[in-house]
């Protein structure tokens, strides 16, 4: 007992201050893009072209952040004429098409439902479905519960059950063999309940978009209430997310 209390007096309180104040992240995260719009249409063309998602909107020179993997080639090959990606890891939206953006986004607090706060902005329990997801987008949620991040302390918890949460957090591109656990899932959870889309797999398709296996878009089959872009989404854009649309 006294080496447990020893230990805790040497190692002291781990826990990020986030949301009181923003931790800074690696110097390599790359978060929410800012695209120049005086970019030379040639540049714009270039990394349309070498975009392996199909995520650069020529005509109005946006970043389809739903669709994007933020592997950080239009940056690289532009050397930043077109596109540099920030250190902001708060890029989750309340509605998919403001996932197509130049670089401003809309508050999300301000898109988020009124009734969501005052049912679950105390308490709220989720089940996660892994639908067909390479496990990133899964291991980035499952941190969430470790001390630095600790969510529970804002009341939001991952259950084991979906008849005991108020939502399903869904990765993965919703494979054909999953569709219907998925489905049956988000059955089972009462009524009301929120949908949550994490990473562009979730969102799009992500790097499986065109194959026949999957569904392009969990929005397609069920009504998405919060979309967290990123391949896979940072821990803190999770975080970002959750608190602001639910507290
Ligand atoms: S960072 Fe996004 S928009 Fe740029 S090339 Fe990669 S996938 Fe395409
Ligand atoms: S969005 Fe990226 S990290 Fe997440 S499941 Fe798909 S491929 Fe994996």
């Amino acid at each position: 007992m006294f080496s447990v209390l020893k230990n805790r007096y040497e190692q002291g309180y781990r826990t990020c201050s986030y949301p009181k104040e923003k931790p800074a992240v690696f110097g390599r995260y790359r978060g929410k893009p800012l695209v120049r719009q005086d970019a030379s249409p040639e540049w714009v063309e270039i990394c349309a072209n070498a975009c392996p998602q199909d995520a650069i909107d020529v005509q109005q020179k946006k970043i389809d952040m739903g669709r994007c993997i933020f592997c950080g080639t239009c940056e690289q090959i532009s050397q930043g004429e077109f596109v540099r990606f920030t250190g902001d890891f708060e890029i989750a939206t309340a509605q998919k098409e403001h996932l197509l953006t130049a670089g401003d986004l809309p508050d999300l607090a301000r898109h988020s439902k009124q009734h969501f706060k005052s049912l679950f902005g105390r308490s709220l329990q989720l089940r996660q479905v892994s639908a067909a997801g390479c496990n990133a987008c899964e291991a980035d949620l499952n941190v969430l519960a470790t001390p630095f991040f600790d969510l529970a302390r804002f009341g939001i918890n991952f259950v084991a059950s979906p008849r005991h949460s108020d939502g399903i957090v869904v990765t993965g591109p919703v494979s054909r063999n999953m569709r219907t656990a998925l489905l049956q899932t988000y059955e089972a959870v009462p009524d009301p309940k929120v949908v949550i889309a994490v990473g562009s797999c979730t969102l799009t398709g992500g790097p499986f978009s065109g194959s026949p296996e999957i569904t392009e878009g969990l929005d397609k089959i069920l009504p998405v209430d919060l979309f967290i872009p990123g391949c896979p989404p940072h821990p803190l854009t999770n975080l970002h997310a959750l608190l602001r649309f639910f507290k």
